[in-house]
């Protein structure tokens, strides 16, 4: 009777593609209609065997005993494969965003969705973005490279379960983000920070101003200690260059007089104490292939006059 083929899934057949509930209750063993079906799990009036009841799409599936496992494991199946999809979806939407080939991206959407197919589509992503970096960074599209590396950051962040502190890997993509930001600012010397509110570390530097050349060193962003991460500060650039000149100490005379090329602006003692290895490696990296917009004229720039 196709009423008990349908509530109930006989063991030894496969789940079918799409499970639903039977439009009139019926015994799943012997098919008799239910007068009175039972709400969790019951007997049979007629065959006396025990059934038990499910739920889809809000209405009752009467299901044999060993029917139960094969219906749970398609829903659980069902479940996973709806999530897949849409994870997967979600890192394609990315991928495409940077440029990612498109024949790659509609063959992984063509694909089963599954666990690997996410893992795949994840990769292409994160592949296309490294090839769309490279390759704004060669044209020194720089406020590309940063869009796209703080996009990048602050996604794998969150797929990583948003972990405090973030992986070192996630930090060097915001500095990275950081420090492009700052080379976007063609010609200026310093920079404002624009402080999130989230924490004390955050809006102590609210509105100050910094020079661009020792935040490439020593990038400051993201706030280490912030509770959130990865958090929303970013630079401005400056509302106006600090004017006064910073007053020439005993050590800066020396440096100056030394065979060291000129040095950038110093670093306030704020941001060496903030100096995080990943940072150093980025900056020192940046600094490798910089034209730099700073020079050695910031070496007379005042340290972080704040302009609050
Ligand atoms: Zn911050
Ligand atoms: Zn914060």
């Amino acid at each position: 009777m196709a009423a008990a083929t349908v509530s109930g899934i006989a063991p030894e057949t496969r789940p079918p593609a799409r499970i639903r509930p039977a439009a009139l209750p019926s015994c799943p063993y012997c098919g008799i209609p239910l007068d009175a079906p039972p709400v969790g799990a019951g007997r049979c009036t007629r065959c006396r065997r025990r059934m038990v009841v499910r739920h889809l799409a809000r209405r009752p599936v009467y299901l044999t005993e060993a029917a139960v496992e094969v219906f749970d494991d398609a829903r659980r199946r069902e479940a996973d494969e709806r999530r897949w999809a849409a994870e997967r979806e979600r890192w394609l939407r990315r991928a495409a965003g940077v440029g990612a080939a498109p024949d790659r991206v509609r063959r992984l959407e063509r694909a089963p969705a599954s666990a690997e197919a996410v893992c795949a589509a994840r990769d292409l992503y994160v592949t296309a973005a490294d090839r769309e970096v490279r390759a704004a960074r060669r044209t020194k599209d720089w406020t590309r490279v940063s869009l796209v590396r703080r996009e990048e950051a602050a996604t794998l962040f969150r797929d990583a379960g948003s972990p405090v502190p973030p992986p070192d890997g996630v930090i060097r993509q915001h500095q990275e983000a950081a420090a492009a930001a700052l080379r976007a600012m063609e010609g200026a010397r310093h920079a404002d920070l624009v402080g999130a509110s989230c924490c004390p570390a955050c809006r102590a530097d609210d509105g100050r101003t910094f020079a661009i050349a020792a935040e490439l060193r020593a990038p400051r962003l993201p706030h280490a200690g912030c509770p959130r991460g990865l958090c929303a500060c970013d630079w401005w650039i400056a509302t106006e260059e600090p004017t006064k000149p910073r007053r020439r100490t005993r050590a800066s005379v020396r440096a100056t007089a030394s065979a060291t090329p000129a040095v950038p602006c110093g670093t306030d003692t704020a941001s060496a104490a903030r100096i995080v290895p990943a940072g150093q490696a980025v900056a020192a990296s940046l600094t490798r292939s910089d034209a730099s917009p700073v020079g050695p004229a910031a070496s007379a720039a005042p340290r972080d006059a704040a302009t609050a």
